[in-house]
Parts: C-alpha cells; structure tokens; sequence
C-alpha cells in the first residue's frame, strides 16, 4: 500500500547518488534489440530485419494491464503484445497516463553508422544505439518511473498508468481498439515519442499520393503525334499545387501554434514508362540496346509517366476535405486546356480520339493534431518543464505521429513531449543524452506533483 508522500526525493534517488540513471541505463541495455543475422548474410540485410523484442512468449500477442491492485489480467488480440502498467491512487476516477512509448524502431544499417546500431554504447552522457531516441530511450525512462513509484509507495489520489506500445505503426495492435485506455479518458495523458524535451504541441496530417499521367507515346522527331505524358505532368500538377495553396493557405493558427511550415503539397518521387512491357521484352529479344533501355530512349516522348508525392497538412484543415478536393482539381483538369509548350506541344489527338489524363489515387493518410493548450494536462507540462529545463517553448511540426488525433477525437487530453534528441530522431548514429533522460524523470514527478494539488 502506498505510504509516503510524492515528492522528486521520495521517488528519485537523493542527489549524488545514481542509482536511478544506472537503473535507467540498465533498462535502456537491456531492451537494445540486436537482428539475428544469418550465416552468409549480407551484413546490410541486417537493416531490413524486424526487431525482436525480448518478451517472454507468455507477453506476445497479448495486451497486459498489470496493477498492483488487481494483480494482471490479459487481454488477447492478434499482433504483438502491449504492456499497460498502472500505480493505483486513492481516489476513484483520479489518473493520468504516459503513452506512446514504443518498442519497436526504425531500421539502421551498421555499414553506414560509427559505432553498433544494435547495441548500447556509453560516450560520456550521450546514449548511443538504435531506438534511443525513438523510442527506447523512453520506455526506459518510464519504466524507471514506475519502478521507482512501485519501489517507494508513495500516497497518491492519481492513479499513474504507462502504457507501452509494442507496434506503433500498425494499427491492429492498438490497445486503444479494445477500450482498454478508455479509464484514461478522466484525467491528461501524455504522449511521450517526440524530443528536445519541449511539448510539442501540434502535428501534422499526412496524405501520400500518385498522379498517373496518360499520354501518348511517339518518335520525338514526330511531336505533333504525341501527347507527352511528362509534360502533361509538370503542367497537371503544377495547376493542381497552385489550386491547392488557393484553397489551403496558411492558417492564423498556425501562428499560435509555432509551425515551422504551412501545410504544402509536393511530388516527391517520378518515374515515366516509354514502352509496352511487351515491346520492351520484344527489343531485348531483338537485342535492339537503343529501344531496351527501360528508361526510354532521348529521341522517345514518354506515354505514361507517375509522380507521387504526399501533402503535410496542419490540423486546423480537414484531411478528408482536402482528399475530396484533389480529387475534384484532377476531375476537371482532366476536361479543360492546360497551357502547352510550344506550337505543336498537345494533349489531344482528335484524329486517333486520344486525349491525355490524369488519374488520381492515395495511400492511407493520417491526421494531426493540436493539442488543447486550455487543458491542465498542458499546464502542469509547461509548468513542470519550466521548472526541471528552465524555460518553457512550446513547438510544432508537420512530422505525423499516428494515433494521437484519434486519441483526442475521442476525448482524451492528449499532450506530448519527449527526451531524446530530434536532430537524430531516425537518423544514422542515433543518441541521447542521460542527462536529458534524467530531466524527464523530473518532469513527469512534477507532473504527479501538479495533479496531487488539484
Ligand atoms: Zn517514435
């Protein structure tokens, strides 16, 4: 049963002695994750492999709330397993959450890093390895929170959950599907998977895209009988972005919320096809090296061409409203004039009935969110960063985190913030700094602090 009073001395070790940085580089070792490699394995396959978190097989594919009140219970849904972790307060209803601290990482490969992706290393304060920034480092750190809270009991009204996420990006695994967070709902929660232990206080939707463009493909001495699928391109998409800045511009809230950039729309990727693939397979049989060149050759005006892209959009547009609206731009471009380049440059051919299109589609698109800046979960965060860092500057950026949109659709306070560096955040040579860590721990002391006074 609880028995003391909180306070950063109860539940951190006193000062000049270390055991909870220890503690927390201990946590932070023991869940580096090394890629099993195979013999013969080309040393950079190492970088594709899945990590492999070490939990026991009875956790896998399981969610678990364990408390120390009700003992655990388990809750099966296909996937990888989340671990939900709750210090019982006092009072009924009294809570308030770390979320978002996930297992899983991005992929390194250790041909291009300066030391081991795959294992802790220590360089003064700095962390080094895979996922220390995002997101071991984290779950290290609040699992040294509730360590330390289960360690030295103190009285608390708040009950105090973490929740760790085994897969962020895949959706199926998400506890939250099974109104297992619900409880939540009654008091903040802090997502805690960003960096530079500032709150981050607004994020960004993303919408990625492909336009395929549809022309005719011909003999570049002979433009008058093609429709140039790259043109149509650049001039298509160039009224489709200047369509979209029209409809979208910046936003005045963007302003309050300090982001970085509006929301933009731009191609990121293009390729263009010249050939049938049955002509192409024909030319390598005629061994004919001018036509088999899949990229085309200089004297070919390409027929087809994609280009793919993504909009980063701000929360205050809606993600659905803008999907409607490309696809409303492309609808009509696809039945006016574009502007052309050149006597002869066309995208309809009315002797042959051809005319060039553009044909639109989209890949899962996510929403941003901003967070409530009237809520006490974002007063006692600044109030506690001020405090523990110094100085308070809250951030925001059209990076995507997924599921706190949700989350906050749904009702919850959602705030976020975290403690590792951004200027590696899925970067090669990946780090952060102990101290920073430790930092954090105070923050979130000062935050069950807050929240026992209310
Ligand atoms: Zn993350």
């Amino acid at each position: 049963m609880p028995s003391q009073p909180l306070s950063t001395s109860t539940v951190k070790a006193p000062k000049g002695f270390l055991p909870s940085e220890l503690l927390l580089i201990e946590t932070h070792r023991r869940i580096q994750i090394r890629p099993k490699q195979s013999a013969g394995a080309h040393p950079a396959r190492g970088s594709n492999r899945k990590p492999r978190p070490r939990l026991s097989p009875s956790l896998q594919h399981r969610n678990w709330w364990w408390s120390s009140r009700d003992q655990s219970c388990g809750v099966s849904l296909s996937g990888r397993g989340n671990l939900i972790v709750e210090y019982p307060g006092s009072v009924p209803g009294k809570i308030l959450s770390f979320v978002g601290m996930h297992m899983d990482v991005v992929t390194a490969n250790p041909d291009e890093w300066e030391f081991d992706p795959f294992s802790l290393s220590i360089d003064g304060d700095k962390l080094r390895g895979r996922g220390t920034t995002d997101c071991h480092g984290h779950v290290a750190l609040v699992t040294e929170l509730m360590k330390r809270l289960g360690e030295t009991k103190p009285a608390l009204k708040s009950s105090v959950v973490a929740v760790f996420i085994a897969k962020l990006f895949d959706s199926r695994c998400w506890c939250g599907h099974a109104g297992l967070l619900d409880k939540l709902k009654s008091g903040p929660l802090f997502w805690i998977d960003t960096a530079d232990k500032q709150p981050c206080i607004g994020t960004g939707g993303m919408i990625p895209w492909k336009l395929h463009f549809t022309g005719k493909l011909f003999h570049s001495g002979l433009a008058h009988k093609a429709i140039n699928a790259m043109v149509l391109g650049m001039e298509g998409l160039k009224e489709i972005q200047s369509r979209f800045y029209r409809d979208f511009p910046p936003h005045p809230q963007e302003k309050v919320y300090g982001f970085a950039t509006p929301s933009t729309m731009k191609p990121t990727q293009w390729s263009c096809k010249f050939l049938s693939n049955d002509f192409q397979m024909l030319c390598l049989l005629n061994s004919n090296r001018i036509f088999a060149d899949p990229g085309g050759g200089i004297n070919q005006i390409p027929g087809e061409c994609t280009v793919s892209g993504d909009v980063r959009l701000t929360p205050f547009y809606d993600v659905k409203e803008v999907m409607k609206k490309l696809q409303e731009y492309v609808d009509d471009i696809n039945t006016i004039n574009l502007a052309t380049r050149g006597p002869v440059s066309k995208y309809v051919l009315p002797d042959e009935d051809l005319r060039g299109r553009l044909t639109l589609s989209f890949d899962e698109a996510s929403a941003g969110v901003a967070c409530n800046l009237d809520s006490r979960g974002y007063h006692v965060l600044c109030n506690a960063t001020k405090e523990v860092v110094g100085h308070v500057k809250p951030y925001s950026i059209t990076g995507t985190l997924p599921l706190i949109r949700d989350l906050k659709d749904e009702g919850f306070d959602v705030q976020t913030s975290g403690y590792g560096l951004m200027a590696t955040y899925h970067a090669k040579n990946e780090y952060c700094l102990l101290t920073d860590m430790c930092q954090g721990f105070d923050v979130f002391v000062r935050i069950i602090s807050q929240l026992e006074q209310d």
